[in-house]
């Protein structure tokens, strides 16, 4: 088990120097171009895969951190550079966790890699759980998923949207319904690997932020895949529909699997987001000079930039407590993922709209990245489940009861 300890050891200190130094030499400075032109950000990717940033080894040596602060730190600084970015660098590890989550060792050990390519062949993944009529209510998929067991071939027909690096992706991983009438208990992640005939790009959605960031539909017509290309294998399933036919227990849900592992990640980046805007905002606070003085001699001011520093500190803290905790297989008794998930998001978009208020006007307007920031922190309280899911997650594990 990893000591949780807020002294970080050498390796950790030095990794979070090295992807800062990235984050304020390479990021940040292309995060304006990025946002206006709402494209993926290859030369940022590719500088990324240069440097061994985007990397399957890069994440595994991450992932063997126990304290499981490693990924907290790398995208807390990388989102610091700017979120879209971060995004767009970082979105393939969703479908890597929910390979993670239901694959067997010789599944992650063959599509893993898959989701990263080289630096002279990058390539990019994404997870897909959510449709146009099932987005917090994943019970209710109606992409399906059919067995054809002459060819030993899973069907796939169905949409998917709001996907990050949607039908850009070499690799999709997506969770899909094989049996409704199971609800959430019916469904099975599976692997579309690249090249696969049935799966193109929708429609591409233009966004309010994270702009760098991909997101689009993902349409699947008779789009066929072998049977190795089910998550922890058919026979697997099987025992597991079987065991929720019968209304046994079964174990845990594929795409809740996936979204328990990544929360505190998610909070990380917003944690990145909140920090960014405070400390421009202090800056400008101790230079900008009204009534003949800096305006962080207002009480007003100086106390928003207190209760900015002080959220934006109790987010790193509840996003460490989980990342450690999942990291060392701790059960979320009390929903300690969406915890840090929650306060982060939430604290990100208040933190950002404080900055925007004490830039005054230069707070408004595109020359300064505080407003981006703003436009950015905001998905952090709708994506991987709601601000309303994550309470509705925390307080059913706090109390035992079934709250609607
Ligand atoms: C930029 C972006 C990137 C995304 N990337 C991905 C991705 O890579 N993969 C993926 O699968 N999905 C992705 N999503 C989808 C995202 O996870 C969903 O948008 C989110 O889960 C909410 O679903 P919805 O949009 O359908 O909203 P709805 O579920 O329709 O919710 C609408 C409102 O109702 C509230 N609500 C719903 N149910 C309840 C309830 N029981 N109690 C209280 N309030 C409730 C919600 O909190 C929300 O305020 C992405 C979305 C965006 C915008």
């Amino acid at each position: 088990m990893g000591d949780f300890s807020l002294d970080l050891n050498e390796d950790q200190l030095q990794l979070q120097k090295w992807v800062h130094d990235f984050a304020e030499g390479v990021v940040r400075p292309a995060a304006h171009e990025w946002d206006e032109r709402e494209e993926t950000p290859w030369p940022i990717i590719e500088e990324a895969a240069k440097v061994g940033l985007y990397s399957f080894d890069f994440l595994a040596n991450a992932y063997l951190d126990k304290t499981g602060l490693t990924m907290a730190l790398v995208l807390e600084e990388m989102a610091w550079g700017d979120a879209g970015i971060c995004l767009a660098i970082f979105g393939s590890t969703l479908a890597v966790a929910g390979i993670m989550a239901n694959g067997t060792p010789e599944q992650q050990a063959e599509w893993i890699p898959q989701c990263f390519g080289t630096p002279d062949d990058i390539k990019l993944a994404a997870f897909g759980v959510s449709e146009p009529d099932a987005g917090s209510d994943v019970s209710s998929l109606r992409a399906r998923a059919v067995y054809d067991e002459a060819k030993d071939e899973w069907v796939l027909n169905g949409t998917k949207t709001w996907i990050t690096n949607g039908g850009l992706a070499n690799t999709h991983v997506l969770v899909l319904s094989v049996d409704p009438a199971l609800g959430s208990r019916g469904h099975a992640s599976f692997v579309v690997p690249e090249g696969t005939p049935g799966i193109r790009q929708g429609q591409k959605f233009k966004k309010m932020g994270i702009r760098a960031s991909h997101t689009a539909e993902v349409v699947l017509e008779d789009c066929r895949v072998p049977g190795r290309c089910l998550l922890g294998g058919k026979e697997h399933l099987d025992e597991r529909l079987a065991r929720a036919r019968e209304g046994k227990r079964t174990s845990t849900q594929a795409a809740m699997a996936t979204f328990e592992a990544t929360r505190p990640l998610v909070g990380a980046q917003a944690v990145g987001i909140a920090r960014a805007a405070f400390e421009y905002a202090l800056d400008y606070a101790k230079d900008r000079q009204q009534f003949g003085r800096p305006i962080i001699e207002n009480q007003a001011i100086a106390f928003k930039l207190a209760d900015m520093k002080l959220r934006t500190d109790a987010a790193r803290l509840l996003v460490w407590r989980a990342a450690w905790m999942a990291a060392n297989r701790k059960r979320f008794d009390a929903g300690e993922g969406s915890q840090s998930k929650l306060f982060a998001g939430e604290t990100a978009v208040w933190v950002t709209e404080e900055a925007i208020q004490i830039l005054g006007g230069y707070g408004y307007v595109r020359e300064y990245p505080v407003e981006r920031w703003h436009r950015d922190s905001k998905i952090y309280t709708i994506f991987e489940g709601t601000s309303e899911i994550q309470r509705l997650v925390i307080s059913r594990a706090m109390s035992g009861v079934h709250i609607q």
